[in-house]
């Protein structure tokens, strides 16, 4: 049991008024959740109330106690309500919440860009990222990106660079520009009608090589049907969007480095704009704070979101070459960047992305995580000659089970497959963690602050998901 539990005031009438059940009610009648089939609240799926969060652990209102295995979408970094996050907030939020962004500045707004310029992936020979534009959320940045690249293109007289390439299974966020993007099916058939059509490309994913292919082979394999591609097309491009290292939504699919190398100097020959969507991928995740430093190469724009604010405020910035700025500096204000969003640059948000840097300079968290992954690795590593394990992958501080019927084939159970899932993530949560599967991919992604004790529990939830996986029927 914690501590303080009944302190909450805001939480004691409302279970004095009928307990857990009655606050889940009220919720159902009026709340309507993201990414959810809300019928099966009225079942499966069963809808949790937090009340608190601390360190790698959330507190249910009833204080039952779950470890968010999965950073709560991928957001957190450093633990839950972290003291010196939650205090950068505070101290902010007491001294100016937000400023409209355009025409006025302010200093978190500053010392944060200058930070990100200071710290975003390097080159040799090659400019670097030397301008931050600030969105709301991941989604947001990746249509920041996508405008800016296709206009600044207009601008420098290139008006046939109208298409983007994309890659298959890939994912970069739900409004229209970002799903068009994206190659996850559920999310993105119904609306195909509404859509821009980027040109697809094979993902390099290492799941995918052939027999006895090495995942570089794979990678070098996918990055000739994109030279084949621009030689056909390279002309009309605009810019390939993809997710350095592993396409996370796509189920945590990890390809070889070489892609992205491979993927730079084609993007250089044929004028084409390199996008990195590292929303999920950055600050760490990787093994290295960025994932495009594995590869050697920056891109021409660098989306970053999510842990960016260690998880704690919805935050986006897109980083890009004084190259790509120059394009719009005129005495036209039609030829400016003239996209906006009412919270950019909002001065809280920034001071909570300037804690989190802060955090990563005093726990050498990327030093830190290296031990930890490996930890991490040893952990799952009992779980790989399972039956149901088609393949076990890690790529720093992510890890993937891929769940099979047949070892050999790799191939899904073809019955029940979200009865499955769900049964997966209910006997996860009864064993004390949040393991949210990914279809047929059960994944770890958890927040850097955890230690022997959370990751006991990782495993204790993990055989219990595998198990009921595996049973259900
Ligand atoms: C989550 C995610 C997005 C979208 O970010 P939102 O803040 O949810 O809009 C884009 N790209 C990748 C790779 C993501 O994981």
């Amino acid at each position: 049991m914690i501590r303080g539990m009944n302190e909450n005031a805001s939480i004691a009438p409302m279970l004095a008024e009928g307990g857990v059940e009655a606050f889940l009610a009220r919720d159902l009648a009026v709340v309507w959740h993201p990414c959810t089939q809300m019928r099966e609240h009225r079942g499966e799926l069963p809808l949790l109330p937090v009340r608190r969060g601390r360190g790698a652990w959330l507190e249910g209102l009833d204080g039952t106690r779950w470890l968010d295995a999965i950073s709560s979408w991928w957001t957190n970094l450093f633990g839950h309500a972290h003291p010196h996050i939650a205090a950068a907030i505070g101290a902010q939020a007491a001294e100016l919440e937000h400023v409209i962004y355009a025409g006025f500045a302010h200093e978190p707004g500053l010392r944060l860009a200058e930070r990100l310029v200071a710290l975003a992936p390097r080159e040799p020979g090659r400019a670097p990222l030397r301008r931050v534009f600030y969105g709301e959320n991941g989604s947001a940045a990746i249509e920041i990106a996508l405008k800016m690249s296709f206009h600044a293109h207009q601008n420098a007289g290139q008006a046939q660079r109208t298409r983007f390439v994309a890659l298959e299974n890939g994912y970069h966020g739900e409004t229209l520009g970002a799903l068009a993007m994206s190659d996850i099916p559920l999310y993105r058939r119904i609306y195909a009608p509404l859509l821009l059509e980027p040109r697809l490309v094979p993902s390099p994913d290492a799941f995918h090589a052939a027999p006895g292919e090495s995942p570089e082979a794979c990678a070098r394999r996918a990055a000739a049907a994109l030279a084949a591609l621009f030689e056909r097309e390279g002309e009309t491009l605009a810019a390939l969007v993809l997710e350095p290292l592993v396409q996370c939504a796509g189920g945590m699919r990890m390809h070889h480095p070489a892609y992205l190398a491979e993927a730079r100097t084609l993007c250089d020959r044929f004028g084409v704009h390199l996008i990195a969507d590292e929303i999920a991928v950055g600050f760490g995740r990787t093994g290295t704070l960025f994932a495009c430093e594995q590869a050697g190469i920056a891109p021409d724009f660098l989306c970053l979101s999510k842990g960016l604010s260690g998880g704690a405020l919805p935050l986006s910035a897109v980083l890009t070459t004084e190259a790509v700025f120059e394009a719009f500096w005129s005495e036209d204000r039609s030829r400016a960047f003239l996209h906006s969003h009412s919270f950019a640059g909002n001065p809280v948000a920034c001071a909570a992305a300037n804690a989190t840097l802060d955090l990563f300079e005093s726990t050498h968290a990327i030093e830190a995580n290296r031990a930890l992954s490996a930890r991490l690795g040893h952990a799952a590593a009992r779980f790989a000659d399972r039956p149901l394990v088609g393949d076990l992958r890690q790529t720093g501080m992510i890890l993937a089970f891929e769940l099979v019927e047949d070892r050999r084939s790799r191939r899904p159970h073809a019955d029940h497959p979200r009865r499955r899932a769900l049964a997966a993530y209910r006997a996860g949560l009864a064993a004390g963690a949040v393991l949210r599967p990914l279809g047929n991919v059960l994944y770890w992604m958890p927040p850097y602050c955890i230690g022997e004790e959370e990751i006991a529990v990782l495993e204790r939830a993990t055989a219990a998901a595998l198990e009921a996986y595996a049973r259900c029927a």
